[in-house]
């Protein structure tokens, strides 16, 4: 690609020559398990000589064409056999598309160590416990305790550095080893204006040992606006609304927003207001926050939902999960009127402070319809800015690059298309094309001497489905099975076969579902039958013999083909055929 180039801010890599001798010195490979084709299931295997260290076990959530699907993991088919080579697995935060497939991989990889800060480890306890009671006794737990801590595992020399993200204890990683320093910053953000200290800077990493590979959280790379809301501005704008409203204060926000949710109870208390907070998740991660004394406010402020009743509704706020307009979730209830204790009137105030989810646009609009009809004041940040996103834009990305100036650039954790432009940008910068490298999931790089390879074999990254309690029982035939089910219905035919005679006793039995109303399609349910009938006749051996087998699959193609032609549908044909 042809990429006009900044002449200013160049990045020129120091001139390093190549060892000539071919060293049998190891290769380091790093292969991304996930993260590379989407937003989630972030996961990537960093390998030397006979080590492996992993960064993150995330989910992702189901497209919509996984009808059924709870989430799905990375696949861990490259690390089979290799599990006693596995030195520790690291967390870089405590969001889902980190943290979320930790219970379920982490016994199959036999319970490696694992490594993070407080609240990022805390939060894959609990999670742990709410898969399987007792098995977060079962980890090995090092914890971070400060970015200055070092460890070895194998030949891996793993540091740390801040990194500002949309969750508490977030962090940043350095993976060093003899053939390369990998700088990961998880996901991050450039907060030009923080709550509390100076904006963080990354110039410090530029003096780590070359060569330097940066591989860069990139979700934001087409976000080219060039101001980002910053914290500031927000927490200004949420607690002027808390301040004026007249009634009750309705906030929808991610569970996972400890430092936001701590900062509105700060400031409630500071003005005399009581907060319930409502939703599972935002409960539960409230008390570890409080357990590990990120938020210090107490009974004084915090009130269970079911008394607020108990106060006038201008000193209440309440907030709560489903911004996204999850169907089960508290603001989806609340709205529909189906909340126990929370009513909503049209005085009211209802901010939704979180960024919309790819793929939930359609079902947060219909919340948004819904609401409007019932209340007069609902904010979101196309009307004000209420919500501070947790990853950085176009202009952050290339900020970061410069002061980093990596030898190497891998974006990572997004979709393929940002990807992409990620690239672009630090192509923009200068950054030599023959050094970026945008991979695919199961993509295995590898570097040596100073040089990079993308191999020609990849590790397997198929998808593996999370259904209720089953894991990766799902394969890609029962989807296609949901999909078409969902799309075009079913069509059950129930032929009983007289064995002897080789012909259909009575007329065959019809069951439908989500197919076409059977009381208004008699006349096309009478053909059907009366083809059942000719397929088995014609199926039937001159002696009356029939193989059930062979007239099902006859049923199953010619009325699919009957049914196409009349309605154009193709709905799942069962055909069941018993032998009398
Ligand atoms: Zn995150």
């Amino acid at each position: 690609m042809s990429i006009p180039t900044e002449t200013n801010n160049l990045i020129r890599p120091k001139q390093t020559r190549p060892t000539r001798k071919t060293t049998a010195a190891p290769h380091l490979r790093i292969i991304p398990l996930g993260g590379m084709e989407e937003v989630g299931r972030n996961m990537a295997v960093f390998e030397y000589d006979k080590d492996i260290v992993i960064l993150d076990m995330g989910i992702q959530f189901p497209e919509e064409d996984m009808p059924g699907i709870d989430y799905i993991i990375p696949s861990i088919s490259y690390l089979k056999g290799k599990e006693k080579n596995i030195r520790a697995v690291i967390f870089s935060h405590g969001h889902l598309d980190h943290i979320g497939a930790a219970p379920l991989l982490l016994p199959k990889l036999g319970y490696p160590p694992i490594v993070g800060r407080d609240l990022t480890i805390a939060m894959i306890k609990k999670r742990m416990e709410d898969f399987e009671k007792g098995s977060a006794k079962r980890l090995d737990v090092i914890k971070i305790s400060s970015v200055e801590d070092r460890f070895n595992f194998g030949k891996f020399r793993v540091g740390f550095f801040n990194v500002e993200h949309s969750i508490i204890d977030a962090v940043g990683v350095i993976i060093n080893t003899p053939q390369g320093t990998i700088i990961h910053p998880g996901d991050w953000t450039m907060e030009k204006n923080p709550i509390n200290g100076q904006p963080l800077t990354y110039h410090h990493l530029s003096k780590l040992p070359r060569p330097k590979i940066l591989m860069l959280e990139s979700l934001g790379a087409t976000n080219t606006s060039p101001e980002m809301v910053s914290e500031k501005e927000m927490h200004a704008n949420l607690e002027r609304l808390i301040a004026e409203a007249k009634g009750k204060v309705i906030i929808g926000t991610f569970a996972s927003q400890i430092k936001r949710i701590g900062h509105l109870l700060e400031y409630a208390k500071k003005i005399g207001k009581k907060v319930a907070l409502d939703g599972y998740s935002m409960k539960m991660n409230m008390e570890i926050a409080r357990e590990l004394g990120y938020v210090k406010v107490g009974k004084e402020t915090i009130v269970p939902v079911n008394n607020i009743n108990k106060y006038p509704e201008d000193k209440i706020v309440i907030i709560c999960t489903g911004a996204q307009g999850e169907g089960n979730a508290v603001l989806s209830r609340i709205v529909s009127d189906a909340h126990k204790f929370v009513k909503i009137r049209k005085n009211d105030t209802v901010i939704f402070s979180s960024s919309v989810i790819p793929g939930n646009e359609r079902t947060i609009q219909r919340l948004k319809d819904n609401l409007y009809r019932k209340c007069d004041n609902v904010v979101h940040s196309d009307i004000m800015d209420v919500h501070a996103s947790g990853h950085c834009n176009a202009d952050s990305i290339k900020t970061i690059i410069k002061q980093i100036q990596p030898d190497f650039f891998l974006p990572v954790y997004a979709n393929h298309y940002i990807l992409k432009e990620a690239a672009k940008l630090a192509a923009n910068i200068g950054l030599p094309e023959k050094n970026i490298f945008v991979l695919d999931n199961g993509s295995i790089i590898e570097f040596h001497d100073r040089a990079a390879k993308v191999l020609n074999k990849k590790a397997d990254t198929g998808y593996v489905f999370v259904d209720g309690l089953g894991v990766g029982d799902i394969g890609e035939v029962v989807l296609r099975d949901r999909q078409a089910l969902s799309r075009d219905g079913m069509f059950v035919i129930i032929a009983v076969v007289d064995r002897q005679l080789g012909r259909v006793k009575g007329s065959p039995d019809i069951i439908s579902r989500g197919f076409v109303y059977l009381r208004e399609s008699k006349e096309l349910l009478r053909e059907v039958r009366r083809k059942v009938v000719a397929i088995v006749d014609k199926g039937a051996g001159p002696d009356g013999a029939v193989n059930p087998d062979y007239i099902k699959e006859e049923i199953r193609n010619q009325i699919g083909e009957f049914l196409f032609v009349k309605t154009e549908r193709r709905p799942m044909v069962l055909p069941v055929v018993i032998e009398v």
